[in-house]
């Protein structure tokens, strides 16, 4: 597979580039993209480069019926000195193959995904935006192709990827934000598909979201799908508290993502001599933090925003009001350093930035 040579066909005529001011997410798409098939009877064949275009596909197609189909998420930055950095790629790239293993879909050599990845974003740099806050978002995913109405793991898959110019995502300053905590509606469980990048987990969320939105909640905190008791996810991102000094984090238990930011949150805080911990966390006892005030700051970690300051939590009974609305130290120091790294202006000590030669 290490040599297997990506083929490319460039467009003839590239598209217009929208203005940086009216770059949103992931509503502008480049002029390439990556496509790889799968059949049973060859693996996974013919990776190429080809110009962005619609995927035609049989009705019966199986991701159609059973949603059998994964995705992944990462940002291409470009820096003052024109240097194209990735953040952390191949953590990525492992996690969509454990997301391709839960969902009954074969498995994509690391070396060659990572490579299509950085030959798609070096034939689109020019796409890449270049004020501040502003990324080309890396969308990977794997859908199931073949015409099939049984329940079955399907025998044909695409692996595609495709790239979108985002705006920064925080247009007037990272500003705290206001989550409902859902009572009803759970978002994964234990034994579920939760910890995959499935399409299923997504759509099963959307109906709490829009249920909070209309009142000015951003995102919904999830919590478990057994008690309803322990703290699991903010939206799609994972979620850190600071009580009394120390920061907590829920423990991966099966229903929660693993997020690159979250690993990278906890590697930054260990190397700051801050004290960290993966626990269950029960939303009472975030209760009581608040209540003896203890409880000094909340944030939302993702690719997508990177760090989102939590400034409120409204419950069923109460409303736990953090840091009086304002974006913590802590959230701050950690949005500074991570961005810093991923648009090179500060130094990685870490590893984490693959340059694109
Ligand atoms: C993608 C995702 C995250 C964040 O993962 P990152 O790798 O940090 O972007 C967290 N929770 C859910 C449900 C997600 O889909």
């Amino acid at each position: 597979m290490t040599s297997t040579k990506i083929t490319t066909t460039k467009v003839i005529a590239k598209k217009t580039k929208p203005a940086t001011d009216q770059l949103e997410f992931g509503r502008h798409f480049t002029d390439h993209m990556f496509v790889m098939d799968y059949h049973t009877d060859k693996g996974w064949y013919d990776p190429r480069i080809v110009p962005y275009q619609a995927i035609t596909l049989d009705p019966a197609a199986m991701v159609y019926h059973y949603g059998q189909t994964v995705f992944e998420g990462l940002k291409a930055y470009v820096t003052e000195t024109n240097d194209v950095h990735l953040f952390r790629p191949e953590q990525n790239v492992k996690r969509l193959n454990r997301s391709n293993e839960r969902m009954c879909i074969p498995e994509i050599d690391e070396e060659l995904a990572l490579r299509a990845l950085k030959e798609l974003v070096k034939l689109e740099k020019e796409w890449i935006p270049n004020a501040p806050g502003t990324s080309l978002y890396i969308r990977p995913f794997v859908i199931a192709t073949e015409p099939y109405l049984g329940v079955a793991p399907s025998k044909q898959y695409k692996f595609v990827i495709i790239l979108s110019p985002v705006g920064a995502y925080y247009k007037e300053g990272i500003n705290p934000v206001k989550i409902a905590v859902e009572n009803k509606y759970i978002r994964a469980i234990k034994g579920g598909t939760g910890e995959a990048k499935t399409a299923g987990n997504y759509a099963g969320s959307l109906i709490a979201q829009e249920k909070v939105s209309d009142a000015g909640y951003a995102q919904v905190l999830w919590l478990d799908g057994l008690e309803k008791k322990y703290i699991e996810e903010v939206g799609s991102m994972n979620v850190f508290f600071k009580i009394n000094g120390e920061v907590i984090t829920p423990a991966l238990n099966g229903s929660i993502l693993p997020g690159v930011t979250r690993n990278s949150v906890i590697q930054l805080l260990k190397h700051w001599n801050i004290p960290v911990k993966e626990e269950k966390i029960a939303l009472e006892d975030i209760k009581i933090a608040y209540k003896n005030g203890s409880l000094e700051e909340a944030f939302g970690a993702g690719t997508a925003a990177v760090i989102s300051p939590i400034g409120e939590f409204a419950c069923e009974d109460e409303t736990i009001v953090i840091n009086n609305h304002q974006t913590g130290d802590l959230a701050k120091r950690l949005y500074d350093t991570l961005t810093g790294i991923q648009y090179g202006k500060i130094k990685d000590p870490f590893d984490w930035i693959v340059k694109l030669t």
